[in-house]
């Protein structure tokens, strides 16, 4: 572990906390060896080149640990050995597999707080935040040691005397899991939860910025006594990743591919599938239009708007993306955003106290901001607040709001993934859903307004797969997640998050008498 051999006294009082807790989640089993290596077939490994790559905490710079830099000879041998564990798995009960889910998700409880440390050293994200996605991320482990239960089949009626037909559900396969940096923990769980349950066995790709948290993850489910191969995770950096990529999308031993990520990734990801004929499951980006109508009670509006916009500094792939606020009430919702982003965003390293607002995950990702930022001001928006990268340098941003933006403005055309509030004020429903509607890409959607019809006659009409109605917060491990458009493919979560995993089997039993 870097932070160890660097020396304990010259780590500041944060660094010698996220070792303890490292330590304490290890249950203190060698002070000397850390967890830095993925894990394929039950065993910790290396990459078979020898080659790592540096996990940077992304307030500070610092390297918190290297890990194995795979390729693609890693890849398929994870792929072989979770074809071989398929072959024991798919014939466990669902009663035996919803009891290893369920001593997965106690051990993620009791490492809580460990496993949120690591969370918030990897992605930035404040420790308060890490700790609710820690909470999220078990709750599919718990949810799908549930649903693993109620995977049944179907008796339908005949249309013949001396035919009974049913249907059973069968597991598809090996799954290829890959994962983005934004949530490292609660994307693995949402799709791993639900291929277990299925009785599929897996591979998890993480993202280069944060691996720690699925090795950590893994190791609980290790210590839960999920058997070998069932769980497998490849880790390596970016320039390995497509490489990795094609293996498992391509390899004659995948059945099911799902992927969290952006859109032109997942589009070249579907691409392959196609090849083989694979199922997947894709979660891509949005662009979340958050519709304010003068019929909205604004205090409430304002609560969800500091939730759905700033959760994770703005990088959720349902974050509001694009405010459309109506005329009546324009004035004094704009005034009361930009007040309480003034006041209550506390900028800063997120392991710090009262920190709210993280810094963003890496150098591209700022990049990415500030240039859609500059060219949305150069094409007409108004910087009513921030617009720059942060005082305090680094990878923080600052908060901003853009008024005046069009259909056509950059951070109204593209998913910003930022702390950036772009405005447009609208006058009629119509028009709102115009615009809400003027995209290619439909995850999740908001909707303030305490005229009931007018919710549901927007609700109907938006189109997006998930929709807030005076409500920030929609995640949860019993609602179906997942977009329309070009925002993806399937859902995950809820008891259809399962069927990416599993198959109907049709039997016709005949010659009855
Ligand atoms: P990304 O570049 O697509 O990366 C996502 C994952 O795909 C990472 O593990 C990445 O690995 C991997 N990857 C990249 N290129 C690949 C390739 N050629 N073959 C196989 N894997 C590849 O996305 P991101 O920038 O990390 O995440 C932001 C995007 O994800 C946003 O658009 C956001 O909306 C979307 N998102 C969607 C959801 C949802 O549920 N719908 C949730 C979260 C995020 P490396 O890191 O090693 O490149």
């Amino acid at each position: 572990m870097s932070l160890l051999n660097s020396g304990w006294r010259t780590l500041s009082y944060h660094q010698k906390r996220l070792v303890r807790d490292l330590l304490k989640y290890q249950g203190v089993r060698n002070m000397s060896k850390m967890r830095e290596e993925a894990y394929i077939d039950g065993q910790w490994v290396s990459a078979k080149s020898g080659k790592t790559f540096p996990v940077l905490n992304p307030a500070n710079g610092k390297v918190i640990a290297n890990v194995p830099d795979m390729n693609e000879t890693d890849a398929e041998l994870a792929v072989d050995a979770a074809h071989k564990a398929f072959q024991t798995w798919r014939n466990t009960t669902a009663k035996e597999r919803s009891v290893l889910l369920r001593k997965w998700f106690n051990l993620m409880e009791e490492n809580q707080e460990s496993l949120s440390r690591l969370l918030t050293a990897e992605a930035g994200k404040p420790l308060a935040e890490s700790r609710g996605e820690l909470m999220y991320g078990s709750s599919f482990l718990e949810w799908f040691a549930e649903e693993a239960k109620r995977i049944n089949g179907e008796v339908v009626c005949s249309p013949a005397r001396s035919r009974e037909m049913i249907f059973i559900r069968q597991p598809a396969g090996v799954a290829s899991l890959i994962t983005p940096w934004n949530f490292p923990n609660a994307m693995i769980t949402r799709k791993a939860g639900a291929a277990l349950a299925a009785g599929c066995t897996c591979i998890i790709k993480p993202a280069e910025d944060t691996p720690l948290s699925a090795i950590a993850m893994v190791d609980l489910a290790e210590q839960a006594g999920i058997p070998p191969g069932v769980v497998n995770v490849v880790t390596s950096s970016r320039g390995n990743t497509p490489a990795i990529g094609r293996v498992l999308s391509t390899h004659n031993k995948i059945s099911v591919l799902s992927f969290t990520g952006s859109t032109p990734v997942g589009r070249l990801l579907y691409e392959n599938c196609a090849r083989g004929i694979k199922r997947v499951g894709l979660e891509l980006g949005g662009n979340a239009p958050f519709i304010v109508f003068n019929a909205a009670d604004l205090k409430t509006t304002l609560e969800a708007f500091m939730v759905a916009k700033f959760r994770n500094a703005g990088q959720t792939c349902i974050s509001g993306s694009r405010f459309l606020i109506q005329s009546g009430v324009y004035d004094e919702f704009v005034g009361m955003i930009k007040d309480a982003m003034e006041t209550r965003l506390v900028v800063g390293d997120g392991m710090d106290n009262g920190v709210n607002f993280g810094p963003l995950i890496n150098q591209s990702q700022l990049n990415k901001v500030d240039g859609l930022v500059k060219a949305s001001i150069a094409a007409g928006a108004e910087c009513l607040l921030g617009g720059k990268p942060h005082e305090l340098g680094g990878l923080f941003y600052e908060p901003t709001i853009l008024t005046n933006c069009a259909e056509t403005t950059p951070c109204f055309e593209e998913e910003i993934f930022g702390p950036v509030v772009g405005i447009r004020k609208f006058e009629t429903e119509e028009e709102a859903l115009q615009i809400a509607n003027s995209c290619d890409v439909g995850l999740a959607g908001y909707i303030f307004t305490q005229d009931v019809s007018q919710a549901w006659r927007v609700a109907r009409q938006l189109e997006t797969g998930m929709i807030g109605i005076n409500e920030g917060l929609i995640s949860a491990a019993e609602a179906a997640f997942g977009g329309v458009k070009q925002s993806g493919i399937g859902r995950e979560g809820s008891r259809h998050g399962i069927e990416e995993y599993s198959e109907i089997k049709y039997l016709c039993f005949g010659g009855i008498n």
